[in-house]
Parts: structure tokens; C-alpha cells; sequence
């Protein structure tokens, strides 16, 4: 299956749902970042279907010449295919709290054990202890051929996220994980690190970086002025309310 190319060098190399990049149905979107000088991977699905999108990857540029694999968080759909990764050569770059996870492969601290309890992964579905290579955080930036690649703190749908911005023709694209998606849906979930007050923190700041570009973890991508749907979600926190949450539809 091809890699698809979502907006000017950024690609789509694994995903879920999305028809003609189906790497595995439990993956997140995985997204490809290569303008012809430098790149990066952002997040690495379950594992599940790391063969395909790092064919995929080969399909647009030497993998070799990526900066490396951003993790932006450690559930297993984003984080399960990190050790797939890093076998392959891409160094691993997350938080120190996605590092500490997945260092042991904890599937209590990364809410695998219930959400494969509760029927999201198959039952023998396990996660692969995977090494971290650089940790990195708010305000780091990733130097790669001529990019230059904004990492931000992003903690809310659970401790350790991270998203990631890139500034490319003029337009700041932000791939935004698990944090926020289209129609300024968030993702909250009963689990022990899903917290409403540093979602809100966390949302009003990215309101502020007048976003075009929304390159979420799942669902449609958003390419052009994302940075109002953004807004909508930041006035509900504002409110004290939640915005719409995008696993109920
Ligand atoms: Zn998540």
C-alpha cells in the first residue's frame, strides 16, 4: 500500500482507517514528515503493522537520512511499535515518562491492561519493552536537513504527551497525537492519567499557536484553519466545560 501525501511533505505511511494506507486496524495515523533535506517519523502505531509502514517510509526517502521516531505518547496504538522502530535504525525520541514506560513495557502505566480488558486490543496483544534514544521536552526542537521541528508539551489525554509542530510554507502544521482533532473533539478516557485540568492548560496554550494545519493521531485531517477548531475547544475549557469527546462519536 503507497504512502499518501496529506499536505506538502508530509505523508500518512500508516493507519487504522484510512483506506489506502491500512497498515494494521488497531494503528494510529502514522505521519511521515521529508522535504528532500531532512525528516522525522510521528508515532509508530501498535507494531502490528510496522513492516508495511516502514516499507512505506522507504517508499519516500532513505530512512537512514530521518532525524529519527517521535513517540507522542505510550499507549499502545501510538508507542507498541517503538521497538520496530528502533530495530529498524530510527532513534526513538519521546518524553521521560513515555521512556520510563516503555522501558519495562508497563501495560498497567500505559492503560494497555484495560483497554485490552476492555476489548480495544486483541487479547494477545502484548507490548514490546522498546528503548528511547533521546528524551526530549517542552520547547525542544529537532534539527533535521533544513526543518526545524518544534516539540510541545501536551499532557491532558495522559502524562508524558507531547505534540509535535512543524513550520513548512508558511503554514504551522501541528500533529497533535491523541490531544485534538477535527471539529475541536479531545480525547478523554476513564483511565488513571486522563486529566481535565492540565487538558485545559494544555489546550488554551495550543489555541494560542494559530495552527493551520491539524494532523491528528486518528479520524480526518483538518487542512486549513485548523487553528479555529482549536479555538472552539479552548473556549469549552474555558467554560470549565469538556469539548466534545471524540470517542463518543
Ligand atoms: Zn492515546
Amino acid at each position: 500500500m503507497p504512502a499518501v501525501e496529506i499536505v506538502d511533505s508530509v505523508w500518512l505511511v500508516g493507519s487504522g482507517t484510512h483506506p489506502d494506507v491500512l497498515t494494521d486496524p488497531h494503528d494510529c495515523h502514522c505521519y511521515l514528515i521529508w522535504d528532500g533535506t531532512g525528516g522525522l517519523l510521528v508515532d509508530t502505531g501498535t507494531g502490528l503493522g510496522a513492516d508495511a509502514w516502514l516499507a512505506n517510509i522507504a517508499e519516500v526517502c532513505d530512512p537512514a537520512a530521518l532525524a529519527g521516531a517521535v513517540v507522542t505518547h505510550y499507549h499502545a496504538d501510538h508507542a507498541g511499535g517503538t521497538a520496530a522502530a528502533h530495530a529498524a535504525g530510527l532513534p526513538v525520541i519521546a518524553s521521560a515518562e513515555t521512556r520510563t514506560a516503555l522501558a519495562v513495557a508497563d501495560e498497567s502505566g500505559t492503560s494497555l491492561a484495560p483497554a485490552r480488558a476492555a476489548g480495544i486490543y486483541p487479547a494477545d496483544y502484548r507490548l514490546s519493552p522498546a528503548t528511547v534514544d533521546r528524551v526530549v521536552g517542552d520547547g525542544d526542537t529537532i534539527d533535521t536537513g533544513r526543518l526545524s521541528i518544534e516539540i510541545i508539551a501536551a499532557p491532558g489525554h495522559c502524562d508524558g504527551h507531547l505534540v509535535v509542530l512543524l513550520r513548512r510554507a508558511g503554514q504551522r502544521i501541528l500533529f497533535s497525537g491523541d490531544c485534538l482533532f477535527a471539529g475541536g473533539r479531545v480525547s478523554l478516557q476513564a483511565i488513571h492519567d486522563c486529566r481535565l485540568d492540565r487538558y485545559a492548560d494544555t489546550v488554551v496554550a495550543l489555541a494560542a499557536r494559530n495552527i493551520d494545519v491539524l494532523l491528528p493521531g486518528h479520524g480526518e485531517q483538518v487542512l486549513r484553519e485548523a487553528g479555529a477548531q482549536i479555538q472552539q475547544a479552548a473556549e469549552s475549557f474555558r467554560r470549565l466545560v469538556p469539548p466534545p469527546n471524540v470517542l463518543t462519536g
